[in-house]
């Protein structure tokens, strides 16, 4: 009952933020659209979402919450919306072709976050703030776990380590969730202080901590950088990358700010893992087939849980199919 009213509380409070995004963004055009006849209309909030990035990120994860609901999600489905997602999000703006010039992950997520609290909110950072705090809301973990290109790649590695039967760590959620909180507490000490910065224009630039351990700056190429500074853009994601086959989404757990913000509002996301309380023999096959730390405490029925990212090994390593995506 407690847990229920929880829930039904945060959705509301979050439901009530989350439409004031837009409301703020209307707010913020209004009182700055004073210029002169000549100067083009910037793009308001409806129009950056209708952008192609944004849209197709709503369609597929659409199409991921039917797929996981219909209990229909299987391996073939799940490479190939990852493979889109990495392709979409991180690879293809790169290419240049026109076509997906739209696709840029510029600003990355880290960047929406961290580049808002260091600069203010601006009209493109509240639009996809906004679409990833939705996304997580519906859950389970939409965004990250679906959309997000450095999600996607190691979740596809995570699936090929298990091909190749690498073992893999789980490292303990109480050790990551510090780590990523203590990252974000340096980050914040860092901007606010100020004490190590550069100057700009006569303007003081704090240091932005996560601009060095971003691992979104991999897909960034640029082809005409000395490769010196293209390896040290790609050396997040390099890293990334080979420790995602030892352990589960190293990015999301240890670093990333998204990932901590998700986890808090996928507390009260519509639709996430659940458990149904009877017939559970305690076997534990679930916990020890699943790569994350969250199971054990799904099954536990703890309120506040480890992020999920709604891989579906534990819903169909039950044999008596007790875990599945619902309500
Ligand atoms: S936690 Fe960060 S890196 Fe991981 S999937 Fe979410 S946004 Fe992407
Ligand atoms: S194993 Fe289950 S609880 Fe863990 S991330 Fe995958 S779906 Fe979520």
């Amino acid at each position: 009952m407690l847990k229920r009213n929880f829930r039904r509380f945060g959705l509301w409070l979050f439901l009530a933020s989350l439409l004031s995004l837009p409301v703020l963004a209307l707010a913020q055009e209004r009182t700055g659209s004073g210029g002169g006849q000549g100067r083009q209309a910037a793009p308001t909030f409806l129009q950056f979402l209708m952008r192609p990035k944004f849209l197709t990120m709503l369609i597929i994860a659409a199409l991921v919450l039917i797929l996981l609901l219909s209990r229909k999600m299987n391996d073939r489905f799940k490479v190939l919306i990852l493979l889109v997602s990495t392709f979409l999000y991180g690879v293809s703006a790169n290419l240049g072709i026109k076509f997906f010039s739209g696709f840029s992950m510029h600003p990355s997520p880290v960047c929406t976050v961290t580049k808002s609290i260091l600069y203010g909110f601006g009209l493109p950072m509240m639009v996809f703030l906004a679409v990833i705090l939705f996304l997580t809301l519906i859950g389970p973990k939409l965004f990250c776990g679906w959309v997000c290109p450095v999600g996607a790649i190691q979740e596809l590695i995570s699936m090929l380590a298990d091909k190749l039967k690498i073992k893999r760590h789980k490292l303990s959620f109480r050790l990551t969730q510090t780590i990523r909180i203590l990252i974000f507490i340096a980050f914040i000490f860092l901007s606010w202080t100020a004490v190590i910065h550069t100057v700009s224009n006569g303007r003081v630039v704090p240091l932005s901590l996560y601009d060095y351990i971003n691992a979104f700056h991999g897909y960034e190429w640029s082809w005409a950088a000395a490769l010196i500074d293209n390896l040290i853009n790609f050396l997040p994601l390099i890293l990334t990358i080979i420790f995602a086959f030892f352990t589960y989404r190293p990015f999301c757990y240890l670093v990333c700010p998204v990932g901590l913000m998700a986890n808090v509002v996928e507390q009260i996301a519509l639709f996430r893992v659940i458990k149904k309380k009877d017939n559970c023999t305690d076997c534990q096959a679930c916990i020890i087939k699943s790569p994350c730390p969250a199971v054990a405490e799904i099954v536990k029925g703890s309120v506040l849980r480890p992020d999920c990212f709604s891989c579906t090994r534990c819903t169909g390593s039950c044999s008596r199919g007790l875990l599945r995506f619902g309500r």
